[in-house]
């Protein structure tokens, strides 16, 4: 909806209410402030370097986000609970909150399609709650695990990557893909939601 609209207005040369675009220019005060189109990205494949260094520094963009993470939280329809079945994931939608994370390594994977070690960095706000859940992981890894934290960073141990992760790097060296992280009790029933890119490369043979 919104790329069609950003289409719509990139084809009659103007956009409304003056000369900023409303997707892609920066709300902040410095030409690096990230714009809406930025904001979204990064809910969805996670914060790059460049934009963790950003956030680390400028209080404008911070609230921005830390607002944006709030905002997520949607209500839950109660039509939607005849829609999934019992146990079924709802994706995104089981009433949690996004939470905009940054993954600052590489994951290595070994020639079993075991990761070590995945680091992660939570840059809205962390509930202590959260500390002691288990994450289920969807996408390029898979399982459930009780992840270890340290203040706002934490780290997955020993998780096992996808089929297609497996086959992917035997013929390269490295492969990019969103993945998915609900943390909470149950998968059905979310408290916090992150998205992040995972960069992935076999290790050294
Ligand atoms: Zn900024």
């Amino acid at each position: 909806m919104e790329q069609r609209l950003d289409d719509v207005l990139k084809k009659i040369g103007q956009f409304p209410g003056g000369k900023k675009d409303p997707f892609a220019d920066p709300y902040g005060p410095t030409s690096n402030c990230f714009s809406s189109n930025d904001i979204v990205r990064m809910f969805e494949l996670g914060a790059t370097l460049r934009d963790r260094e950003h956030f680390g520094t400028c209080e404008a963009c911070k609230e921005r986000i830390v607002k944006h993470a709030e905002a997520s939280q949607p209500p839950v329809p109660a039509r939607r609970k005849r829609w999934f079945g019992l146990g079924e994931p709802i994706l995104g939608v089981g009433g949690a909150p996004l939470g905009l994370v940054y993954s600052p390594a590489t994951c290595v994977v070994d020639q079993q399609g075991m990761v070590e070690s995945i680091a992660m960095e939570i840059l809205t706000k962390v509930s202590p709650e959260l500390m002691g859940m288990e994450v289920t992981l969807n996408g390029p890894v898979v399982g459930s695990v009780v992840p270890e934290w340290k203040g706002n960073r934490f780290y997955i141990r020993n998780v096992r990557v996808s089929s297609d992760v497996v086959r992917i790097l035997r013929e390269h060296r490295g492969y990019i893909q969103p993945a998915q992280l609900q943390f909470g009790a149950s998968a059905s029933a979310p408290r916090l939601i992150v998205n992040c890119n995972l960069e992935f490369s076999r290790t050294a043979e």
